[in-house]
């Protein structure tokens, strides 16, 4: 029987230095391997040519570089492309590139499927296979990146945890990928471009304020009502609005950044005044934004866009209260691209 070869991404540059000294080689082939791994992204030990064929096969005897596939590429007429990228054991996510005048985004998957039950969002009807490596999610960045330089001349200038899954519920792994691409040996981009979106994990939160991380935090809120909120969002029961809440204020307290709300407002749901007082009456104790987000159907109508007036009705009560608001439209939702709708549905 073949020995399996393990994931040689999976190793730290440490790990991956002492190995090549347990091999009687030099730490310093670590580095060199390392820099192909991650900031040269090759796929294959072959390509690495300033290390020696011997060690080449060596290393290919050892070990397998997981790289993913993608494996189909939308493109929408708003310019927005949509991949779907398959996995080394199979398994496809999505991601999505959003241009616009001045910035490329990558919106990354950060689980196969989601352990979430939210009821309006599409990836929620997946269940959750697996939590993404960081070298999945790493690799989903580069290729964006490429995406962007080939179509928009332009490097990819922000990315969002907004795809598939919770990444706070994968949060270890989405970690260790944003350290890879901002480090000077991955991809070098700043942390203040990164943000993490979440339907509100309290504890990881806190956590995050604790590690003083240096990524933005977006907060998908929808109501700030629980009996609303629960009904929705279905987890709001384990992870009420007074715990969420409690744990923002930490992050606040300890990271002084703004914190970002997405927000839909669907008729009959949370359209009405009393909804848009108590949202204002949560996020008011920082500095905020509102994203005020267009819904995007994903099946019967049971939910459905609220009118231009109920948004309007948003969007003085913020601003009349200091919040900072936008009014985003969506991307993409030709090819099943914009939020919501990433369900590998092929
Ligand atoms: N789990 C994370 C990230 C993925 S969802 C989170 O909850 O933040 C990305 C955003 O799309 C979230 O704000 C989510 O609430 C929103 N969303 C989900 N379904 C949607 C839909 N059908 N239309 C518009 N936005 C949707």
């Amino acid at each position: 029987m073949e020995i399996k070869k393990k994931d040689i991404r999976a190793l730290t540059k440490e790990q991956l230095r002492d190995f090549f000294v347990s091999e009687g080689d030099k730490a310093f082939r670590g580095n060199q391997v390392y820099e192909w791994l991650w900031q040269k992204s090759a796929h294959s030990f072959d390509s690495m040519t300033n290390i020696s064929k011997e060690t080449r096969e060596m290393l290919e005897n050892n070990f397998v570089i997981n790289h993913i596939k993608v494996d189909q590429m939308q493109r929408s007429s708003d310019g927005t492309i949509k991949n779907a990228v398959r996995l080394h054991d199979d398994l496809v996510v999505e991601s999505v590139l959003i241009p616009t005048a001045t910035r490329t985004t990558a919106c990354v998957s950060s689980q196969v499927g989601c352990s979430l039950d939210c009821r309006f969002c599409a990836t929620a009807r997946l269940k959750r296979m697996r939590n993404l490596n960081p070298d999945e999610i790493y690799d989903q960045v580069v290729a964006i990146d490429n995406e962007s330089r080939l179509y928009f001349d332009r490097p990819l200038s922000n990315i969002v945890f907004m795809g598939m899954g919770e990444p706070l519920m994968n949060y270890n792994n989405v970690l260790k990928a944003i350290e890879k691409i901002t480090s000077p040996e991955g991809l070098g981009m700043s942390p203040k471009r990164i943000i993490v979106s979440t339907s509100g994990v309290p504890k990881i939160i806190k956590k995050m304020a604790d590690e003083e991380v240096k990524f933005g935090l977006a907060v998908s809120l929808h109501s700030a009502i629980d009996e609303v909120r629960t009904s929705i969002m279905p987890f709001n029961a384990t992870f009420p609005l007074k715990d969420l809440r409690e744990a923002l204020q930490y992050w606040y307290s300890k990271t002084k950044n703004r914190i970002t709300y997405e927000y839909v407002v669907w008729e009959g749901i949370n359209d009405t005044q009393e909804a848009a007082n108590a949202l204002f009456k949560f996020c008011k104790f920082a500095p905020s934004k509102v994203n005020l987000i267009e819904y995007n159907p994903i099946d019967d109508g049971e939910f459905q866009q609220a009118s231009n007036d109920a948004v309007e009705m948003y969007q003085n009560t913020l601003e009349k209260n200091g919040i900072t608001v936008t009014v985003r439209r969506s991307r993409g939702k030709d090819i099943d691209a914009a939020c919501g709708q990433l369900a590998n549905k092929r």
